[in-house]
C-alpha cells in the first residue's frame, strides 16, 4: 500500500510517499519558494538519489503537479502510474476543539479547518491550501487530515482553562491546545510497547525537544498535560520562541518600543529562545554547544536556560501525574543532543531517573539510557510523525 503524506507551510511543501505498515519510505522530498519561484528536492532513500530542480510554483498546486510528475517520471519515479497512490494524509495544524482525532476530509472537514484558521493563522491556510492542491490535481483521491493538536484533547479542563474570564473560553475558544500532538501520540504509544506493561499502569513524560520543543504528561496512553498553549509559543525557551514569560514583558515592550501586537509577537516567536539569549550566535543547538564548549558564556547560559527549564517541566509533570514510570526524548535535540539529555536528567535523581553515561552516548536511534538500578526508565525514541499519518489514513480509507 502507498500513502502520500503532505506537510504543507505557506511557502513549502514536504512529502513522503510511504507504506503504513512497513514504514519504507519510497520517495519524499521538498518543494520550497511556492509563490516565489518554485524548487523541489526529490529523494529515494533505497537508491540514495537525490534531485534537485527549478519548477516554477505560483500556487500549491503547480508544487503538487511537480510532486506527483517526479513520482513517476520513468528516470527518478517510484511510481508507474499515481493511481498507485492509495490515499493522501495531511498534517494539519490545528483542529481546536472540535478534532479529537484524525478524520476523512470532506467538505464539513474542510469547513471546520477553515474556522480555525483564527487559532493557526500561518498554518491552517497552508494546509488547506495543500489539501485543495491534492483534490484539483488528484480528484476523488482519499484524503484525512491528521491534526497537531488532537492527541492533546484528552486533557482535563484543570489543564487546559486559562484563569482568565469564562467569556473568552466559551466565546472565542481561548484555551491551551498543545502541538506536536502526532509526535507525542507516535511517541508515548512505542514508548508503552517498549515499557511491556498496559497503559494503564504507566506514568509517561515525552520532551519532544527540537527546534519548536514541548512536554506532554501522558497517563494511561492519554495526554493529561502538554507544554504548549493556544499557540505554540508557549512552554519551554525554544530555537527562537520565548516559551513561557509574563504577558507584562510584551506590555512594557510595546509601549516602550512602540511596537504593535504583532510586531512584539514577531520578536517572541522569530527572534528569541536561545537565539536570544546567545546574543545571535545561532538557533541551533550543535552551534551552542560548540560555542559554550569554546567557553562563549552566552552560548552556555542558552544551553542552561533550556535544560533547566525542561527539567521544572518534567517535575511539573510528575507531581501532576502524581508519580514518573518513563521519561522519553525525542526530536532532533532529543535523540542526539546527549549532553543536553545528561544535563535536563541533572539533579532528578530524587524522582529515580539515573542516566546511564555510556547508554545515553546514542544519537538517533531507539534506545533505554536508564542505568539498570534508575526507577524511572529513560528512553530515546526517534520520532516519526510520518508513519503515523500514513496509518491512521490507511485506516480511515479502510485501506
Ligand atoms: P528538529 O526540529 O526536530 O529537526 O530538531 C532540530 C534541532 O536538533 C537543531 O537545533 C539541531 O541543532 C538539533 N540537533 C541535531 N543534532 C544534534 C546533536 N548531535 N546535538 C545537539 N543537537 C542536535
Amino acid at each position: 500500500m502507498k500513502i502520500l503524506v503532505i506537510n504543507a507551510g505557506s511557502s513549502s511543501l514536504k512529502y513522503q510517499l510511504m507504506d503504513p505498515t512497513s514504514g519504507e519510505v519510497f520517495a519524499k522530498g521538498l518543494c520550497e519558494r511556492i509563490y516565489i519561484d518554485g524548487k523541489l528536492t526529490h529523494k529515494v532513500p533505497a537508491t540514495g538519489l537525490k534531485v534537485e530542480r527549478d519548477i516554477p510554483m505560483p500556487t500549491h498546486s503547480e508544487a503538487i503537479e511537480a510532486v506527483l510528475s517526479i513520482l513517476v517520471d520513468p528516470e527518478y519515479g517510484v511510481l508507474k502510474s499515481t493511481d498507485e497512490i492509495d490515499a493522501i494524509g495531511h498534517r494539519v495544524l490545528h483542529g481546536g476543539d472540535k478534532f479529537v482525532e484524525s478524520c476523512i476530509i470532506d467538505e464539513a472537514c474542510k469547513q471546520a479547518i477553515r474556522d480555525c484558521i483564527p487559532l493557526g493563522p500561518l498554518h491552517n491556510p497552508a494546509n488547506l491550501m495543500g489539501i485543495e492542491a491534492c483534490e484539483k490535481v488528484m480528484p476523488g483521491k482519499p484524503q484525512v487530515a491528521v491534526f497537531d493538536t488532537a492527541f492533546h484533547m484528552t486533557m482535563p479542563p484543570k489543564a487546559y482553562r486559562y484563569a482568565i474570564p469564562t467569556k473568552y473560553y466559551e466565546e472565542d475558544h481561548l484555551r491551551r491546545y498543545g502541538f506536536h500532538g502526532t509526535s507525542h501520540r507516535y511517541v508515548s504509544k512505542r514508548a508503552i510497547e517498549l515499557m511491556g506493561k498496559p497503559a494503564s499502569e504507566l506514568k509517561i513524560v515525552v520532551c519532544h525537544l527540537g527546534n519548536g520543543s514541548s512536554l506532554s504528561a501522558v497517563a494511561d496512553g492519554k495526554c493529561q498535560d502538554t507544554s504548549m498553549g493556544l499557540s505554540p509559543l508557549a512552554g519551554v525557551p525554544m530555537a527562537t520562541r520565548a516559551g513561557d514569560i509574563d504577558t507584562c514583558v510584551a506590555q512594557f515592550i510595546m509601549n516602550k518600543y512602540n511596537m504593535t501586537a504583532d510586531e512584539c509577537l514577531t520578536m517572541l516567536n522569530k527572534k528569541s529562545g536561545v537565539l536570544a539569549l546567545s546574543n545571535g550566535v545561532s538557533s541551533d543547538f550543535r552551534d551552542l554547544e560548540a560555542g559554550a564548549n569554546k567557553g562563549d558564556e552566552a552560548c552556555q547560559l542558552a544551553l542552561d536556560k533550556f535544560c533547566y527549564e525542561v527539567r521544572k517541566y518534567i517535575g511539573a509533570y510528575a507531581a501532576a501525574l502524581g508519580g514518573l514510570d518513563c521519561l522519553v526524548f525525542t526530536a532532533g535535540v532529543g535523540e542526539n543532543g546527549c549532553t543536553n539529555r545528561a544535563a535536563i536528567c541533572e539533579g532528578l535523581e530524587f524522582l529515580g531517573v539515573k542516566l546511564d553515561p555510556e547508554r545515553n552516548k546514542v544519537r538517533g536511534e531507539e534506545a533505554l539510557i536508564s542505568a539498570d538500578d534508575s526507577r524511572v526508565k529513560v528512553w530515546v525514541i526517534p520520532t516519526n510523525e510520518e508513519l503515523m499519518i500514513a496509518q491512521d489514513t490507511a485506516a480511515l480509507c479502510g485501506k
